[in-house]
């Protein structure tokens, strides 16, 4: 792994513009579940029972109940992770331009990274479905469910349910930086969940560098990763950014 560290370090040094793409290995280290897979919220909840804009059009109180009070506790807690924060540095350090995430937990914004687009939307964030105002989902008041706005407009989640829509433009941007980046760090995601699955292949077929950072080998792995470094998110992403301050 040293030795992947290393190499990762000298192709950031050396690169003039990096994206980044996130998943849910990259907010394990914060505490925040992973939807998707062997412990994943999924698990325990049916998605189209709990997280179907349909569902919650239905019964906003059932869904709140379910799901939302328990993630925005999650969430309202959650702190960046040495993952976020390296990728914060990153930024700082010129490298980094990007950050594609698939997650919704705000926490590359927390750590400091400017320039995210959120596939799934964020649910650090709620919506009044009447009127459209925004406010932070720790300042929301929960005492009463669903939560309403001013204007008595429910509360939402600013987050793509499914049976929703990936944003048209959260969708172009990403293959815009894909595009013109010349490496990517894939960080946390197997490259399963379109459309963010897709952008790898985008970014390698424009001649990018592909560094994979996952826990286990993902359909990525030689086939579009140029190279995998095996461990958690936090943990490697603080290797690189320690070795690359060396280098300086
Ligand atoms: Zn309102």
């Amino acid at each position: 792994m040293d030795d992947l560290i290393k190499k990762a370090a000298e192709d950031l040094s050396g690169a003039k513009n990096v994206t980044a793409l996130t998943g849910a290995g990259a907010s394990i280290e914060s505490g925040i579940p992973a939807f998707r897979g062997k412990g994943g919220l999924w698990e325990k909840y049916d998605p189209m029972e709990v997280a179907h804009i349909d569902s919650f059009l239905q019964d906003p109180v059932k869904v709140w109940n379910l799901l939302i009070k328990d993630m925005k506790d999650v969430i309202d807690q959650a702190q960046p992770n040495d993952c976020h924060k390296g990728l914060a540095k990153l930024e700082d350090l010129g490298k980094l331009k990007t950050v594609i995430t698939q997650n919704v937990d705000g926490l590359h914004q927390m750590a400091g990274n400017t320039d995210v687009i959120e596939f799934h939307g964020t649910f650090a964030w709620q919506r009044c479905m009447e009127c459209n105002t925004h406010v932070e989902t720790r300042h929301v008041d929960i005492s009463e469910i669903p939560p309403r706005c001013d204007c008595g407009g429910i509360f939402r989640p600013n987050v793509i349910f499914f049976g929703e829509m990936i944003p048209q433009e959260a969708h172009w941007r990403s293959h815009q930086v894909a595009t013109e980046c010349d490496v990517m760090l894939v960080i946390g995601t197997s490259g399963v969940v379109q459309p963010a699955a897709m952008m790898p292949v985008v970014a390698k077929e424009s001649g990018a560098k592909i560094i994979e950072i996952n826990p286990e080998s993902t359909l990525l792995t030689g086939e579009i990763s140029d190279y995998l470094i095996k461990g958690p998110a936090g943990d490697v992403m603080k290797g690189i950014v320690a070795q690359i301050e060396k280098m300086d």
